[in-house]
């Protein structure tokens, strides 16, 4: 996997350095999305400007999904390619890729009622994941005050 990213690098003439690929071997192993901070922690010996500088140039190049916590932090994830969004559990965590985009209608609205031209878009949807409704479900009700 962590190869498979490596020559898509290669393959967009990007120089691989130690640093670079000690990055995306670390980040392609946590399969789930993470913070800068946490990358950071991760590859302890690669310093802050290096980690900040190869995110951006992964999501640059399409690798990485760049997306925004709800209070705003961004947060990035491996990529699936292709246009999608993110759905992000507020409980675990988890990120849900959502490849039916489905607000073109929305966007020639917004394009009829401005005149202007709509360049592209982000969205986020804040969730509760499949695992933790189930989860929710099960705990027990909470105790009430007698
Ligand atoms: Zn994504
Ligand atoms: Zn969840
Ligand atoms: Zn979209």
């Amino acid at each position: 996997m962590a190869t498979a990213v490596l020559d898509t690098l290669d393959a967009q003439g990007l120089r691989m350095t130690g640093p670079r690929r000690a990055l995306v071997e670390a980040l392609v192993e946590r399969q789930e999305a993470f913070t800068a901070e946490e990358l950071m922690q991760a590859v302890p010996a690669v310093g802050r400007a290096t980690v900040f500088r190869t995110i951006k140039l992964l999501v640059d190049s399409g690798l990485v999904c760049r997306m925004s916590q709800v209070d705003g932090r961004p947060l990035y994830s491996l990529s699936h390619q292709g246009h999608h969004h993110h759905a992000l559990c507020q409980r675990c965590g988890a990120v849900l890729d959502i490849y039916r985009c489905g607000i073109d209608t929305m966007l020639e609205n917004i394009e009829l009622a401005t005149g202007a031209k709509v360049l592209g878009h982000r969205l986020e949807v804040f969730v509760l994941c499949p695992a933790c409704v189930a989860a929710a479900d099960e705990s027990p009700p909470a105790k009430q005050l007698a």
